[in-house]
């Protein structure tokens, strides 16, 4: 029939794939350093004690039903969240330039900014496919990226990121794909702790970046996923989101900018997807806005109809209610202080190992992961001889490690190096 005729079998997500053969291995001394998802040093799932206060609280309150939630989300979570990436006292908020909508987290906000994006460009010329953007992507960068846009049938391409020799950031080829793509091209950018890399660009590389997107009038689109992972610091990881919002019709001419947020690792709430997408407009612009509204809307409405209550509920109560935010931000500098002190202790080992090569990289870089240097045949040889799990880039999930395991996974980098 027609199924078995067309139908092919894709390969299977390698992370998901990864995690799957790491659930069948039976070895007790097994890491998993595959999925970024936050341990705790039992290496156990953390449920963020700010979380289970807004759980609490929630359940006692009037909020607590299993209604549905309107088009654009729940209005207290999207206003809060704008708050959180773009500091209380932003201008795209108190100016009126910002339209803001709830998303099924990261991936779903990156969804629907993509979709938005091509109904745009179509509608200017109903025809032609040509004029599509074409979205720039970091390389490496999360895989997902590229699906995310390729379904909706956007071309990726990538722009020169990590420089493997050097293990830093390759700025000048950044630059220099800045400045050859077509004018009005869209620049996904990582906001803080780069996935794969854990490699931030620093605030002088930041300004040059910004610059040069500015003098091409590209559209920076903000994936911000890790907000707080880096520095602990909710402010500090927004630094480089804050300054291109903030200097929007002044120093930066971008025809608009999009950010796409997740709440799923810093609030640890990955399986409940609590997400936005934030236009932000160049200037206050009433009629523009509710376009804008209206469009994101068509998508929400007609692709989920409304997006989930639960999770957004419980953020909202978090980012709304002093105390428990301030519980929230001792719980990132626990997460975010955890894995520093596990990248310090990997690097300590190894170094008292005399393992060959130089690990400081590990060091520096910053967030969830490591983009270790290891080599695809060094990963398998973690995988099958040691029972170690991480992706054949070499990244590893700095959150996988802990005082258990961290001088095990140290001693069979070792041995796969030699
Ligand atoms: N963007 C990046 C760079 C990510 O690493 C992730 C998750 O791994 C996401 C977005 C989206 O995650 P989620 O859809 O769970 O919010």
């Amino acid at each position: 029939g027609f199924f078995r005729a067309n139908i092919k079998q894709l390969p299977a997500d390698p992370l998901f794939g990864l995690k799957a053969r790491y659930a069948k291995d039976l070895r007790s001394n097994k890491v998993d350093l595959g999925i970024g998802a936050y341990r705790d040093d039992n290496g156990k799932p953390w449920i963020l004690p700010s979380v289970r206060l807004a759980e609490n609280m929630l359940q006692n309150s009037s909020e607590y039903n299993h209604e549905y939630l309107p088009i654009s989300g729940f209005p207290s979570f999207t206003s809060a969240a704008a708050r959180v990436i773009l500091g209380d006292d932003s201008k795209a908020i108190s100016e009126n330039k910002l339209v803001s909508i709830q998303s099924l987290s990261g991936t779903g906000a990156l969804h629907v900014a993509g979709l938005f994006l091509k109904n745009q460009y179509k509608s200017e010329n109903e025809s032609a496919n040509a004029s599509l953007p074409t979205i720039y992507l970091s390389n490496p960068t999360w895989a997902n990226h590229f699906q995310i846009f390729n379904v909706l049938g956007l071309k990726t391409e990538s722009y020169p990121y990590w420089n493997t020799s050097t293990k830093s950031l390759d700025l000048t080829g950044l630059l220099s794909t800045i400045d050859s793509a077509p004018e009005g091209s869209v620049f996904l950018l990582h906001a803080t702790a780069h996935n794969p890399t854990g490699l931030d660009p620093n605030e002088e590389q930041w300004s040059k970046i910004l610059d040069a997107l500015s003098k091409k009038r590209h559209l920076p689109l903000f994936d911000s996923a890790y907000q707080g992972f880096s520095s602990g610091s909710l402010a500090k990881d927004a630094w480089a989101v804050r300054q291109a919002v903030n200097n929007m019709g002044s120093k930066y001419q971008f025809p608009g900018l999009l950010i796409c947020q997740s709440f799923a690792k810093n609030v640890g709430m990955y399986g409940e997807r609590v997400g936005a997408v934030h236009v932000v407009l160049p200037s206050n612009d009433e009629i523009l806005q509710n376009a804008i509204q209206s469009q994101l809307s068509k998508i929400i409405r007609s692709e989920i109809s409304n997006p989930p209550a639960y999770g957004a509920k419980i953020v909202s109560k978090i980012l709304n209610t002093p105390e428990l935010y301030k519980q929230w931000e001792q719980d990132l500098i626990t997460m975010s202080s955890r894995i520093g002190k596990m990248r310090q202790e990997l690097v300590n080992e190894l170094n008292r190992l005399e393992t060959p090569g130089t690990w400081n990289h590990i060091t520096e870089q910053q967030g969830m992961f490591s983009f270790t240097g290891l080599t695809p045949e060094q990963v398998a040889s973690l995988e099958k001889d040691h029972g170690v799990y991480l992706v054949g880039s070499g990244r590893a999930s700095i959150a996988g490690l802990n005082p258990g395991n961290v001088a095990y996974v140290a001693k069979c980098i070792d041995a796969v190096v030699r």
